[in-house]
């Protein structure tokens, strides 16, 4: 027996990175998935590593049509869903003085929007499901401040404010609405980056996307008294910076 039997999954953004391995964990311990990103190539290839467990589909997450054929999908393959991962993302960078309006709403549209499409659109095939749990991906950045992407922190500071309302709604549907906060983690959204990221940590590495995965896991497996939480893996990142203070 799989600890994710009976699951149907559906997450964003799981051609590459966390997502993806939030697949493969998932499936992993007897869940089926859908999965959708817009980096096709990636995502059938995920797929066809993981074979009739999972599924791959054309997902933009600002799209109000994609969001319905992947639900349509996921409820024609294996019923419907009871966990929701809304982990697509990107980021921008740039001062608020420099950084195009245009590319603050593109941010905005994709990370905020989006989740909040995804809730929206996947809540009444949760509820045919008797309950569920939505896990939101937030950031560190939507619980501290960091220069330079004043766009990405709004949206993931969106998130986690939408995390707790919903799950104020939602209580009396069996559903449980959590957000997580990774810090640094180790993905092509972090590619090159590396020691300035994670020196003033007490630890002092990257995260592993599987650690977040474990995380997500037991959020969605074992946290069942657990609803509109933030649940942060950084590194101790938001703790602020290590300071050695002088003894004398
Ligand atoms: P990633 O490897 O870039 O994965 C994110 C995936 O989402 C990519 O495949 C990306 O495709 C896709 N995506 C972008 N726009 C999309 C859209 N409109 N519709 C659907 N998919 C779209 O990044 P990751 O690090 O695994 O990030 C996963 C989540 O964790 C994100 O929400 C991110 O903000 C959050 N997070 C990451 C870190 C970190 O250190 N890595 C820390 C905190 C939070 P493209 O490559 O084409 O953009």
């Amino acid at each position: 027996m799989g600890r994710f039997d009976g699951t149907v999954a559906l997450i964003s953004g799981g051609a590459r990175g966390m997502g993806a391995e939030h697949v493969r964990g998932l499936v992993g311990e007897g869940a089926k998935v859908v999965f959708g990103d817009i980096l096709d190539d990636e995502g059938a290839s995920v797929a066809k590593e993981l074979g009739d467990s999972a599924r791959y589909v054309h997902l933009d997450v600002t799209s109000d049509g994609d969001w319905k054929q992947a639900i349509a999908a996921a409820e024609t393959a294996y019923g419907p869903i009871n966990l929701l991962v809304n982990n697509a993302g990107i980021v921008a960078y740039g001062p608020v003085d420099e950084m195009e309006p245009d590319e603050f709403r593109r941010v905005i549209d994709i990370n905020l929007t989006g989740t909040y499409l995804g809730m929206h659109y996947t809540v009444p095939s949760m509820r045919k499901a008797g309950g569920g749990a939505i896990i939101n991906i937030s950031s560190t950045a939507g619980l501290m401040g960091y220069a330079t992407i004043a766009a990405y922190g709004a949206s993931k500071w969106g998130v986690r404010g939408m995390t707790k309302a919903v799950a104020m709604e939602l209580g009396n549907d069996n559903i449980r609405v959590m957000s997580i906060h990774p810090g640094p983690i180790r993905t092509p959204m972090t590619d090159g980056m590396g020691d300035e990221l994670t020196m003033t940590q007490p630890i002092k590495r990257l995260g592993e996307p599987e650690e977040v995965t474990k995380l997500l896991m037991f959020m969605a497996a074992d946290a069942t008294y657990s609803t509109g939480s933030e649940w942060v893996i950084d590194g101790g990142a938001v703790l602020g910076p290590v300071i050695d203070i002088p003894q004398e």
